[in-house]
């Protein structure tokens, strides 16, 4: 090797900075991991050389047995990877060493709280790749070539972890990356054959790439001195190629903590091989927590792409629908070309095939995981709302999608979304023939609602929507087995047969008694309501405003104003309890009362929907007025 050139010293970006100090202090006990990270980044150099020869053998310079190579140092307490896969130019070692080039990244690092269990978690779901070797490592050279460049392109980057690396123009002879930790007082154990082999397996066998490492028992060459002869440490073949009878679930969570790029385990997996009109194999898995860019325009989605064996891609976000977004995995298949870019994918028909297949095994996956509600619950708590922008998003699949969805009900009244449709129609009263629900902008506003009376006292069951997303969600779900929706604060009220004869005569007979009331009312409230009814939705409540059966609802247009969209304006229907005390004194009243009260009742029940007053401080007033009476 010769003496380095161009020497520079750098500073770490500042997220970087703030990661280091933080995953240092809180993964401690989890100090191991640092293997997995450097043979994962080694395997991917690997993968993306095999890509780059594609059309370009010469890349590799002559040596196309890609391979990692792990040795280490007891006295010297140093650790060193090699792999002889893509290596880096000195732009890229500056940029992929030395920053965090992620959307999200600042807003991450805020959350951590410097609560060590806390941030333990919330670093692994961030990922921390490379820099995880300064865990163990108080100092880290990294010696890299790009590989089809000339051996004076070679790089040194050198660092302690702390505030700054250098970087210096170095001669390498062979290309890829060669890393040397060495290794803190404290974490001097790592520098040990078996403990490294046994991390090898733990971490890599699902690994194509062969991990290699010094046989212990040293051979001599033919003048008597030392060789260093090499056995591969993992299995070293793609997992999804091996029979699923061969894999144990071990193997399953080691390769998606490798392609997800997490450090916990996945809910669930499906692994399956599909020959004939398509052929493709794929392992796609369900997390078991949210990636930190879940909600991010730009975050990573989507399979790692291989077609026969060898990778194309990272993130090919065109297999999967967006609401399938968090499922994390592979695919690998013969339908596509080996040169298949970002662009080509936009265009070939065989991608909506696999796409529609997969989400079809997506689908059956989560119905699967259904069965453990445990599991599922953890799913739902974590994904639900991702997955409720399915039904929007795919019409083919909207039935199966809204089995899978989970809801809060006046069945359990309690917060937690853990009733499915499937729960509901199998609790449906004799005679029901629709499922009720609820959009408000709490759980207790919806709670609540004046409009649920009615249903309590008949038992009939009503879902409790409270999420954002759930009245645009309620817009694309029309029915679900054969019964539809019905928003019950919107439109006529329509028990179906839960009612019995007589009580809808009963019902008649109080509107003909009430006429008169009613039209005092809409007189008193002129432009500000739509129309005046008396009611059988209420047992508590004086009054409710209902929307018509078509008419955005209150939770969505408080979206959509608070987006700065121009909003038509709404008038409600008021609807009176013919038995409410309220009521009845309102019918008892002179006319200057009369238009107070019958005001009030209207701003009440507006403001029970959650909707804005146009004139608050007329609505005080007034109140204030008859409360001082
Ligand atoms: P990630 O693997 O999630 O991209 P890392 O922090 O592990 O993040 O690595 C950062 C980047 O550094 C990688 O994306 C890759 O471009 C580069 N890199 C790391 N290790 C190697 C290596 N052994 N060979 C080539 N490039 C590497
Ligand atoms: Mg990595």
């Amino acid at each position: 090797m010769t003496t380095a050139t161009h020497e520079e010293t750098l500073g770490f970006q500042t997220e970087v900075k703030q990661l280091l100090h933080l995953m240092i202090h809180s993964l401690y006990s989890n100090r191991e991991i640092f293997l997995r990270e450097l043979i994962s980044n080694a395997a991917d150099a690997c993968d993306k050389l095999r890509y780059a020869a594609l059309d370009n053998d010469a890349i590799f310079e002559g040596d196309s047995d890609l391979r990692i190579e792990i040795e280490h140092d007891q006295d010297a307490g140093t650790i060193t990877l090699r792999d002889n896969g893509i290596g880096m130019n000195r732009d890229e070692v500056i940029e992929n060493l030395g920053t965090i080039a992620r959307s999200g990244t600042s807003e991450f690092l805020k959350q951590l709280s410097g609560e060590q269990q806390k941030d333990a978690k919330l670093i692994g779901q961030f990922g921390v790749g490379f820099y995880s070797g300064f865990i163990v490592a108080d100092d880290i050279t990294v010696r890299t070539r790009k590989a089809g460049t000339d051996a004076s392109d070679g790089v040194e980057w050198r660092s302690q972890g702390e505030g700054e690396f250098s970087v210096a123009d170095i001669e390498l002879e062979r290309h890829g990356t060669e890393i040397v930790l060495h290794l803190k007082e404290d974490a001097r154990e790592f520098a040990d054959d078996f403990r490294l082999k046994s991390l090898v397996r733990k971490y890599s066998d699902h690994i194509d790439v062969p991990v290699r490492m010094p046989k212990v028992e040293k051979a001599h060459d033919e003048e008597g001195s030392e060789t260093t002869t090499w056995e591969t440490v993992n299995e070293a073949t793609a997992l999804w190629v091996r029979p699923k009878s061969e894999i144990d679930d071990d193997e399953y969570k080691a390769f998606y903590k490798h392609v997800a790029h997490d450090f916990s385990d996945p809910l669930t997996w499906s692994h399956n091989k599909v020959e004939g009109k398509l052929e493709y194999t794929s392992l796609l898995y369900v997390p078991g927590r949210a990636p930190f860019d879940l909600y991010e325009r730009d975050g990573a989605r989507g399979v790692k792409l291989y077609v026969q064996r060898v990778f194309i891609m990272d993130d090919a976000e065109q297999f999967l629908p967006l609401y399938l977004r968090f499922i994390k995995g592979v695919l690998d298949t013969r339908d596509l070309s080996l040169n298949v870019s970002r662009e080509l994918l936009q265009q070939d028909p065989q991608v909506d095939k696999i796409k529609s297949a997969l989400t079809k095994r997506s689908l059956d996956m989560l119905k699967k995981l259904a069965k453990d509600d445990e599991a599922y619950q953890t799913f739902w708590n974590t994904f639900g709302s991702v997955l409720k922008e399915g039904p929007a998003e795919d019409h083919a699949n909207r039935e199966k999608i809204a089995g899978l969805l989970r809801f809060s009900t006046t069945h359990t009244d309690s917060a937690t979304q853990d009733q499915s449709l499937a729960d509901y129609i199998g609790r449906m009263k004799e005679g029901q023939e629709k499922i009720y629900y609820i959009v408000a902008d709490g759980f207790n506003a919806a709670k609540n609602s004046p409009h649920l009376e009615i249903f309590r006292k008949k038992g009939v069951e009503v879902l409790l929507l409270h999420d954002r997303i759930d009245e645009w969600l309620m817009s694309h779900l029309t029915e679900f087995e054969g019964k539809s929706f019905v928003d019950v604060a919107k439109g006529e009220l329509d028990l179906g047969e839960v009612e019995d004869e007589e009580e809808k005569k009963a019902q008649e007979e109080t509107a003909k008694a009430k006429e008169d009331l009613v039209k005092r009312v809409k007189e008193a409230l002129g432009e500000a309501v739509q129309e005046v009814k008396v009611t059988h939705r209420l047992t508590d409540s004086p009054a409710c405003v209902v929307l018509p059966e078509h008419e955005m609802g209150y939770q969505m247009r408080r979206i959509m104003e608070a987006a700065g969209q121009p909003l038509p304006e709404v008038k409600p229907i008021l609807e009176l309890n013919p038995e409410h005390a309220l009521v009845t004194r309102l019918e008892g009243a002179d006319d200057a009362a009369f238009g107070d009260l019958a005001h009030i009742l209207l701003d009440q029940a507006i403001i029970a929907e959650g909707g804005h007053l146009d004139d608050p401080a007329a609505y005080v007033k007034r109140l204030n007025a008859l409360l001082s009476a």
